[in-house]
């Protein structure tokens, strides 16, 4: 099969031959539809995630066609339309069973723990635990940025972050997590402050419902940017997620609180950034929750895809090119520039 490899971090990859993978005995084998590109994949490249080991193909968020089953696997036919969460969970550690399986202890990430979907064909672990339906009326387009960005986003607004109508939402940084955390909580009928530098993205944030946007563009840091923020919100958001991962908007999105507001991490933070400076002091006088979202397990698919059904959830609008697998290597090196504005999406069945 055809593949996106690298052999050295930060060196830019090829598009190659490699040998087809095959299908674990839990797991199966997937022909991709489409696969997205994600910021996690530019720090895996450039050798951030200690879980990659070389050459590598990444890519962990996909939809396509399941081509070949293993022996164990009891729910899943070829030919099913299938996407995966970006953690795929052994379904039997003490996470999985009470249920958690987006922090399995055992868990594999396409893209990260083996080879991913950069390529014609990716094999998938635990498919009876990992494996979600994809409608006919979603595209594998739509349907491959569901695993990890939008589900993520789902997760830290509606189940971690437990957003009621009404409510103020602070969204630091608005690329793809971001964007789809703008569209999730205007959908659950919160009021949005979307903050980024970058006047495309919140220009596309606007677009999605948010009410207010926020240039952080020389408002002098995580202090200025809370400031900001609290005005615009009344005193502060009941709701603020750091959609991109660094100590900065980490420290920006805790600042924004209002008195016993929740922040959500929804952007990694890489450690070569250094561990944010969490101001526990306030987190302690306000009574401040800080919380995690780590994608969604496959099973809490049900209601973003009904809400994806009825078109109150759009990702689709959040696709702003779609590029053959020949145009993958030149677009991941292309990230390090800054997380830019929306979701290219990789056809590996698409002509050069
Ligand atoms: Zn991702
Ligand atoms: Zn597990």
């Amino acid at each position: 099969m055809r593949a996106v490899v690298f052999e050295r971090y930060g060196r830019e990859p090829e598009v190659r031959e490699v040998p087809d993978p095959v299908a674990p005995e839990h797991g199966v084998v997937v022909r991709v539809g489409a696969t997205g590109l994600c910021r996690s994949d530019w720090h895996g490249w450039m050798g951030h995630d200690p879980d990659i080991t070389l050459p590598h193909v990444p890519g962990h968020e996909l939809a396509g066609v399941v081509e070949a089953v293993g022996a164990g696997v009891a729910n899943w036919r070829p030919g099913d339309r299938v996407t995966v969460p970006f953690v795929c969970a052994c379904g039997r550690c003490a996470a999985c069973a009470a249920g958690h399986q987006q922090v399995c202890e055992r868990q594999t990430q396409p893209g990260f723990t083996h080879w991913g979907s950069f390529a014609e064909y990716v094999a998938l672990e635990h498919a009876d635990v990992n494996l979600v339906s994809v409608p006919e009326e979603l595209s594998f387009a739509t349907a491959a940025g569901l695993g990890c960005r939008f589900a993520t986003a789902f997760r830290a607004v509606v189940a971690q972050g437990r957003l009621t109508a009404g409510e103020w939402v602070a969204v630091h940084g608005c690329g793809g997590v971001g964007l789809s955390a703008v569209m999730i909580a205007v959908a659950c009928g919160a009021r949005v402050v979307a903050v980024d530098i970058s006047p495309r993205a919140l220009d596309l944030a606007r677009k999605f419902g948010a009410a207010e946007c926020v240039d952080a563009t020389g408002l002098g840091g995580a202090d200025g940017t809370a400031d900001r923020v609290r005005e615009l919100t009344g005193g502060g958001a009941h709701l603020s997620l750091d959609a991109l991962g660094s100590p900065a908007t980490c420290v920006a999105s805790v600042q924004s609180l209002r008195r016993r507001g929740r922040h959500v991490q929804v952007g990694l933070l890489p450690s070569a950034a250094g561990d944010p400076v969490v101001p526990m002091g306030r987190v302690i006088g306000e009574e401040l929750e800080i919380l995690g979202s780590h994608g969604m397990a496959a099973h809490a698919y049900g209601p973003m895809l009904e809400m994806v059904r009825s078109g109150a959830l759009r990702p689709d609008m959040l696709v702003t090119s779609v590029i053959p697998l020949d145009a993958a290597p030149a677009a991941l090196s292309a990230m390090g520039t800054g997380p830019g504005a929306g979701v290219t999406i990789i056809e590996p069945g698409r002509a050069a």
